[in-house]
């Protein structure tokens, strides 16, 4: 019964969470419905003029369908943004702001506490989804340590939501997590009041009465064999503590990203990539991603064939004033990842380009529906 709440308290040290602050449970996409409903609630307790939720463009797509539906749903308005004039569209119609910490497409990174400032300063509540982030990259949900004085100020985040499959290692369909920052904890409501969320589930009384801080999160019976697995996942990443932690992961994921891209740019060049990640490592995720006019679907494909599993991602199409390339992404793992393998995979990708491998009508075949 407690499973939620143990592999939440291991999941809050590896993003700067406290203890009590976050539970495991469902997918990423249930719990970012159930986190911009409860923010959508306290600001239109307070500020009800506020109806835009806003976000980037490039945002996770399942991100921005939840936001739409419950936009449609609640009479609110969604706004995307490009990453760059997120602050300055920071206005006081904005009720919340909703991002990812680093970009699935790009790789690129907010930042995270003094976006959160911003939001606050406007009026806004933040909410950010780390997918991409927990087990991986640091975070700091509290933003630095102890909160201002004005909560209303503060560069902590409202409500975070993340996935358990990625960085945390947890394994194919493994459930997400949710947090809410403990001066909401008491105060929010989401509206899947399931029974697992109760004050008592086990009295089944037939009124509602929310459970205490963050396990009002809770919905139904949570999915216990894939929990337990995660927790294996996060385990795993936990112990990187004795080395130095989610600190020590990042060094060695930065390396692994800078040697992956250095090594492109020298042995592969002329071959039409650019890198389409930032080369800032202050900017960039656990992942670099390549850029190329054609082809990049089919020398995935023959890479996968290799043993070298990256993923592509279609761009946009090109009459789009904000067209976007098609990408070949790499994630990086710090904690399993080597060197050798960042070595390698340029090898495979540098054979595939050079012999013209990628070309042949395997590679070519959609597998997918898309
Ligand atoms: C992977 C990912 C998700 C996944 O959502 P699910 O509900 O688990 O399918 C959501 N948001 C972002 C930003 C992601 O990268």
């Amino acid at each position: 019964m407690t499973l939620p709440q143990r592999v939440g308290d291991k999941i809050a040290r590896l993003v700067g969470a406290g203890p009590g602050e976050l539970v495991c449970a469902d997918s990423t996409s249930v719990n970012l419905f159930k986190v911009l409903s409860a923010a959508l609630n306290i600001t239109q307790a307070d500020a009800p003029q506020r109806r835009v939720i806003l976000s980037e463009r490039s945002n996770f797509p399942t991100d921005l369908y939840i936001a739409e539906a419950l936009a449609r749903e609640r009479g609110f308005m969604l706004e995307l943004a490009d990453a760059d004039d997120l602050f300055a569209r920071l206005d006081e119609r904005v009720a919340v702001m909703m991002l990812t910490h680093v970009n699935y497409r790009s790789g690129r990174m907010h930042e995270m506490a003094a976006l959160s400032q911003a939001a606050h300063d406007a009026g806004a509540l933040a909410i950010w989804d780390l997918a991409h982030s927990a087990g991986a990259v640091p975070v700091d949900l509290h933003g630095g340590g102890a909160d201002f004085v004005d909560p209303v100020r503060s560069r902590s985040a409202d409500f975070a939501v993340g996935c358990g499959y990625k960085y945390l290692n947890g394994g194919p369909g493994a459930p997400a997590f949710v947090w809410v920052h403990p001066r909401h904890a008491d105060r929010f409501w989401q509206p899947l009041a399931g029974w697992m969320g109760h004050a008592a589930p086990f009295e089944f009384s037939p009124g509602y009465r929310p459970a205490a801080g963050i396990a009002r999160y809770l919905c139904g019976t949570p999915a216990v064999l894939a929990m337990a697995a995660l927790e294996c996942g996060v385990d795993t990443v936990l112990a990187a503590e004795r080395f130095g932690g989610v600190a020590a992961l990042r060094a060695k994921s930065l390396a692994l990203t800078r040697l992956f891209a250095d090594l492109v740019e020298a042995r592969c060049g002329g071959h039409g990539l650019t890198l389409a990640s930032p080369r800032h490592d202050g900017h960039r995720g656990s992942q670099v991603c390549l850029a190329r006019d054609e082809g990049a679907y089919a020398i995935v494909q023959a890479l996968i064939a290799r043993g070298v599993v990256g993923d592509y991602r279609a761009g946009s199409a090109s009459n789009d004033s904000a067209a976007l390339p098609d990408i070949l992404r790499f994630g990086f793992t710090p904690l399993y990842t080597r060197f050798v393998d960042a070595w390698d995979a340029v090898e495979h990708l540098r054979q595939v380009l050079e012999s013209g491998a990628w070309r042949r009508d395997e590679f070519g075949q959609r597998h997918a529906v898309t």
